[in-house]
């Protein structure tokens, strides 16, 4: 069998076509234009293109881009100055601070200084406890894109056993909590983790969020299960510089019934929810229905 491979490209083009519909309309209905401010701290060559991506897709879609640039040697107080300006400024929707940040930054402080309602990665400690109570938050945007894949496939996820490896705050454990919330048996793994194989064995649904290169072999995936890989590593393969994701993909999809690519699965779904929780929050925040 082979697995039928997740076009979260494609799927990610749909999203931004209907952002684009709901941002017309509030251009001409209301005159509005949701904004989006993304700040960068520092020089790290894989977040440069991520804000890159990030400001040409959101002007794309009809929205307004702010970039704020900093150096690497911004003081925390100058930082926390320009996110309480970001805060105040009602041309800005939403706030998104690129992580990793310089390590003289204390992060949790910094993402928590964000006003919840423009948290459009949904990491802030507010959004976090919305989450996990099931209440209506700003949800991150890797586990909303990868959950969307998974629902657009299956349809109802009620009852499926779901194994998360990984325990992140920006990808595990939210990914984990949606997957609760749509009623699977959900199991996370880690580094401590047990026998990971058989864990991952048990699984109908594999979402690896790990960050080592194709660590999920093909024969630990059973018969016909779903596979989400969010891994993004960049490896040297044949002399050339390839991205990969932390699963095998060429043994998995020989044995999953289904199976998200890297590049082109998880990685376009995520800029894709970035563009709608900031169509979301400016909705929320002009006390306009909100996309579905
Ligand atoms: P982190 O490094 O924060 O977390 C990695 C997790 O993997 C940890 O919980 C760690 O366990 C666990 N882990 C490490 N080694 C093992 C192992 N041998 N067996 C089982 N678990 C292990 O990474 P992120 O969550 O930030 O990112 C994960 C991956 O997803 C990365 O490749 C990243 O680039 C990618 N990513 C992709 C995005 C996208 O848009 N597609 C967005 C965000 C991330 P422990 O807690 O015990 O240390």
């Amino acid at each position: 069998m082979t697995a039928k491979i997740i076009d979260g490209k494609a799927f990610a083009a749909t999203i931004r076509e209907k952002v684009a519909g709901h941002v017309a309309r509030l251009k001409e209905e209301h005159g509005i234009t949701p904004g989006l401010a993304v700040v960068l701290v520092g020089e790290d060559p894989a977040s440069q293109v991520y804000v890159r991506s990030k400001g040409k897709q959101t002007v794309e879609v009809g929205m307004n881009s702010f970039e704020h640039k900093l150096d690497a040697d911004t003081s925390e107080a100058d930082l926390l100055a320009l996110i309480d300006t970001l805060n105040k400024d009602d041309s800005v929707h939403g706030i998104l601070v690129q992580l990793p940040l310089p390590k003289h930054l204390d992060e949790d402080l910094v993402i928590n200084s964000i006003s919840p309602e423009k948290d459009v990665d949904g990491f802030h400690i507010s959004n976090v406890g919305l989450l996990g109570t099931g209440q209506k938050s700003m949800v991150p945007c890797t586990p909303l894109g990868s959950l969307m894949m998974l629902r657009d496939h299956h349809g109802s996820l009620s009852g499926m056993n779901a194994v998360v490896i990984g325990r992140s705050n920006i990808v595990g454990k939210p990914m984990a909590q949606l997957l609760l919330g749509d009623s699977c048996t959900v199991t996370i793994a880690h580094s401590r983790t047990k026998d990971l194989a058989e864990v991952v064995r048990r699984a109908d649904i594999v979402v690896a969020a790990v960050g080592r290169p194709e660590m999920v072999p093909g024969d630990w995936i059973k018969e016909g299960a779903t596979v989400i890989d969010v891994g993004i590593n960049r490896i040297e393969r044949d002399g050339k510089n390839v991205l990969v994701g932390d699963v095998d993909f060429a043994s998995a999809k020989e044995v999953a019934g289904a199976i998200t690519p890297v590049p082109g699965g998880v990685g376009p779904m995520t800029i894709a929810c970035l563009l709608a929780n900031t169509v979301t929050a400016c909705c929320r925040s002009n006390d306009l229905s909100e996309p579905e």
